[in-house]
């Protein structure tokens, strides 16, 4: 039976494992983090300051375990015209994910004030859709910490499946190198340790993927997006906003999105006006960055262009001037710098993968945000699942698995 190894637990290679092991294929998972319980998600965050602040986290479930929760379709019609159809497989993953807008005792306060101030001012808004479980979510304002109780989708539902399954999965391993022998993949190697495979899918996210490629001789790691954001908001005494649900609305302009969002940045520059962690209301503003930065073995570059800062300064506009119609004192607005919580594009399909995501490495696949064309602008996980659900069904199909 053929062996295949996936590198990396988060939403690319959780979906990959589980859509091959209950297939009944023989499929590793190896990670370099550890098992975590999702209420201490936050221990596990490995940013990277690199002109925006990058934020991922490293144990199984990948970046997936401090999600808010945001269920949104992106590029589908991007990748549609690439030839990547991927409408069935975002059906199959908003079923088993219960992908829903949250109901009304979840909205709080500080929520509802700024989804009515930007109706009533004449900008799209609608609820957020969420794979949060409304029946055992109690909001709390945590999920970018970890869920303290366990109600949001991660991708360690996939591996906790795969794992019934047969799945072999390795914890604490760094897989720092391929095994390729005449252009053919032969296994992935960490600092002490050689693991064979006839396929190999590299999901180590947007930063990891491409370095791994490029010590094999694989042009990744260029056009680096990020999904630029930047959180602004103020004070307005006692609106408890820090606890709700966050980015449970989206409002869509032209070219960017805003949600509502705290951000204890915001709480910090606003200390010295005697503001208290429950007086502040923020939105966040994030853009599809231009695909300016870059990956290499030791650094990472990416900063923002005119059009990026110009964009981040509409959104921020923007969102003062619901904020103040909502009720923030004016005199308050701060914001937090740039950050991107999105990397990706550094083996973009059409650049580094083809469109079944193979490289030119025969064997080799990538599946991760790493593959994106283009920067979503949006939370990307539901694309990432597809596309990762779309490679097992393409893997097994193909390949003689027996
Ligand atoms: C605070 C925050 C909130 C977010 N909220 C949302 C949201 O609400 N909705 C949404 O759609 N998106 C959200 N995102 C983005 C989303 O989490 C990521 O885009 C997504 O998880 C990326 O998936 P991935 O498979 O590319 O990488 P990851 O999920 O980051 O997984 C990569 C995995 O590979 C492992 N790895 C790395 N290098 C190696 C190596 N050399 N060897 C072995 N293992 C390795 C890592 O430890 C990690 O487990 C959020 C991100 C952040 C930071």
């Amino acid at each position: 039976m053929k062996n295949i190894i996936v590198v990396g637990s988060g939403a690319g290679g959780g979906t990959i494992t589980r859509e091959l092991a209950s297939k009944g294929v023989n499929v590793t998972l190896i990670e370099k983090g550890s098992f975590t319980k999702t209420e201490n998600a936050y221990e596990h965050y490995d940013n990277a300051d690199v002109g925006v602040e990058l934020l991922q986290t490293s144990c199984i479930g990948g970046t997936t375990v401090v999600t808010a929760g945001n269920a949104v379709r992106t590029c589908q019609k991007y990748l549609k015209n690439m030839g990547i159809d991927i409408e069935d497989e975002f059906n199959e993953i908003e079923e088993e994910m219960g992908v829903s807008t949250l109901p009304d005792t979840h909205f709080g306060k500080g929520t509802k004030i700024i989804m009515d101030k930007a109706e009533s001012m004449g900008f799209n808004t609608q609820k957020m859709p969420k794979f949060i479980n409304p029946e055992s979510c109690k909001p709390c304002g945590k999920c970018a910490f970890g869920c303290p109780r366990d109600s949001k989708w991660t991708s360690n539902e996939y591996v906790n499946d795969a794992l019934d399954h047969g799945a072999n999965v390795v914890t604490n391993t760094e897989i720092t190198e391929l095994i390729t022998v005449n252009g053919e993949i032969k296994g992935v190697k960490s600092n002490n340790k050689e693991f064979l495979a006839d396929i190999v899918v590299i999901s180590a996210g947007g930063i990891e993927t491409p370095r791994i490629l490029r010590r094999s001789g694989i042009d990744a790691g260029n056009n680096l997006f990020v999904d630029t954001f930047v959180t602004v908001g103020g004070i307005i005494k006692d609106i408890k906003f820090k606890n709700e649900v966050q980015m449970n609305a989206l409002i869509k302009l032209d070219d960017l999105i805003m949600a509502p969002h705290y951000s204890g940045i915001l709480f910090d520059n606003s200390k010295n006006r005697g503001a208290r962690e429950n007086d502040i209301l923020g939105m966040m503003i994030k853009i599809a960055d231009e695909r300016s930065g870059r990956v290499r073995e030791d650094y990472i570059e990416k900063y923002s262009t005119a059009k990026d800062v110009g964009l981040l300064a509409k959104g921020s506009t923007t969102a003062g001037a619901i904020l103040n119609e909502a009720g923030v004192d004016p005199t308050t607005l701060t914001s937090t710098i740039a950050r991107g919580a999105h990397p990706g594009g550094t083996a973009a399909i059409g650049e580094v993968v083809n469109k079944n995501l193979e490289t030119e490495i025969s064997g080799l696949f990538a599946a991760d945000a790493s593959v994106f064309p283009v920067a979503p602008g949006a939370p990307p996980v539901l694309t990432i699942v597809a596309l990762a659900k779309r490679l097992g069904k393409y893997i097994e199909k193909e390949f003689q698995l027996d």
